[in-house]
């Protein structure tokens, strides 16, 4: 046929439009979507015509019959409206997972998030008075009980929290920095950076591995504004170091009226070291030791939502609560919620560690993880093809916080001539619920510390349907 025959063969739009398959397609999508989707085929089939490469196998398969051409205008409508971000199976065994979403809140939280979007809510009105009320009023008591600070605020996420008090605290002022403390967190967190989009002006102390008190106050000036200290959460310098502790950091510091600001990252509440965890400072530590303002996020190792909060001295607190950023930082009702709700199961340390899910994980015994990774073993199907095994292994904290642990965990490896582990881990990511897992010694392995126990059996089946088809 030619070029000219095979144009005019393309059906008209109006009558796809009035095709019975069209009106099923209507059921499920607008007309001008449908109409988006005929228009988007039948110009691909007009240009591949136009550029020689349409072929009578095309023509042979119809491709240019009415049904076909609703067929290609559904998948690609199916395509447009596909959910993007789904709920995923995290079976990489790092549990504080930037990428998976960090931390998966308590029940309670996820009731909260729910109750304030299905109803309207308390979140900015006084209930005495029937007036405006005041955004963060619902967690800042429980945040000053917790950690011992005087005043705090909730902003979106721990970077905000940074740039908000340097702003309100030091722009155009010098703040002063170690040089083993110019932290880069995944992503585009560097603190040097931080810095500059705050109008604060970096003045670095000290070497990579040492510094002492002195190199502080040689640095100070006229134009000093704060001295921050950034606790190295994702990497620790080891071997001939020196650190200036920070009760000695704040002494000095106020002698010269200088305030100590303190990004701690993770932020821990109470100490984990009983529970087989190294030591890491908590926000109680911090205030403690007579730190001005200290950030840490909501979605690490505190196990809430994203956010960023600041606790410390009221007259700090107070300049960051009248600072115009805060209004773009804000927090919205979902966080709020859910933050409140898991702070509140920090009453009792014990409910804490069995209802936030992260700290749940981070301290279960390597019995519960074995109990999981049986009972996945033998919900799989036998088939010699694929061998499967229990093994020990080593699962990670994550989000940068304790960078060099190692926590034990069980794992469940799969082997096969049949399929590579990277195409079986491929095929993981595209199942219904997406399987995350990593690869090791070429085998592909399934942690199941962070697996949760209502996933189990859908990661069987899921796991099921992908060998079954392999053979
Ligand atoms: C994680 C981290 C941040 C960034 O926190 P977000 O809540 O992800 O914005 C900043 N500083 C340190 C030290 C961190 O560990």
């Amino acid at each position: 046929m030619s070029k000219k025959e095979l144009l005019k063969s393309i059906p008209a739009v109006n009558d796809i439009l009035n095709n019975k398959k069209a009106e099923k397609i209507k059921n499920d999508y607008s007309r001008s979507d449908l109409l988006e989707g005929i228009r988007f085929v039948t110009d691909k089939l007009r240009t591949k015509i136009l550029a020689d490469d349409f072929l009578q196998a095309d023509f042979d398969n119809d491709k240019l019959k009415t049904e076909n051409i609703l067929d290609s205008a559904r998948d690609y409508l199916k395509k447009i409206y596909k959910p993007e971000m789904s709920a995923a199976i995290n079976a990489t065994g790092v549990v504080i997972h930037t990428n998976l979403g960090r931390s998966l809140l308590a029940d309670s939280a996820a009731e909260a998030v729910n109750n304030v979007a299905t109803h309207y809510s308390t979140l900015e009105i006084d209930r005495e008075s029937g007036e405006r009320g005041d955004r963060y009023s619902s967690v800042q008591n429980i945040i000053k009980k917790l950690t011992g600070a005087e005043a705090a605020l909730v902003v979106n996420n721990n970077a905000a929290a940074v740039t908000l008090v340097l702003a309100a605290v030091a722009a155009d002022k010098e703040v002063v920095i170690s040089r083993g403390e110019l932290v880069e967190i995944g992503g585009s967190f560097r603190v040097p950076e931080v810095m500059e989009q705050s109008g604060a002006k970096l003045v670095e102390v000290g070497s990579t591995n040492k510094v002492y008190l002195k190199d502080y106050i040689n640095a100070v000036t006229e134009e000093t504004g704060a001295f921050l200290k950034v606790h190295t959460s994702n990497y620790r310098i080891k071997g001939f170091t020196a650190v200036v502790e920070a009760e000695e950091l704040v002494n000095d510091a106020h002698q010269r009226d200088i305030p100590v600001i303190e990004d701690l990252g993770s932020g821990i509440i109470f100490d984990l070291q009983s529970y087989g965890l190294p030591y890491e400072p908590t926000v109680k530590e911090s205030i403690d030791a007579g730190i001005d303002l200290v950030t840490f996020s909501g979605d690490k190792l505190l196990g809430g939502p994203q956010a960023g909060i600041i606790v410390g001295k009221k007259e700090y607190i107070e300049k960051l609560e009248y600072h115009p950023l805060l209004r773009a930082l804000r927090v919205d009702k979902f966080t709020l919620a859910a933050l409140e709700a898991t702070l509140k199961l920090y009453r009792n340390f014990e409910e804490a560690l069995a209802k936030i899910p992260t700290l749940k994980m981070l301290t279960e015994t390597d019995e519960k993880i074995r109990e999981r990774a049986e009972k996945l073993y033998d919900l799989l199907e036998r088939n010699e093809k694929f061998k499967f095994k229990i093994k020990k292994g080593t699962a990670r904290i994550g989000g940068g916080s304790y960078p060099l642990t190692e926590i034990k965990t069980y794992v469940l490896t799969i082997d096969s001539k049949l399929i590579s582990s990277e195409k079986l881990a491929y095929k993981l990511r595209q199942a219904e619920m997406p399987i995350f897992s990593r690869i090791k010694d070429q085998k592909l392995i399934i942690d199941l510390k962070t697996v949760q126990p209502a996933e189990i059996e859908l990661l069987a089946a899921e796991i099921n349907q992908i060998l079954e088809e392999e053979v």
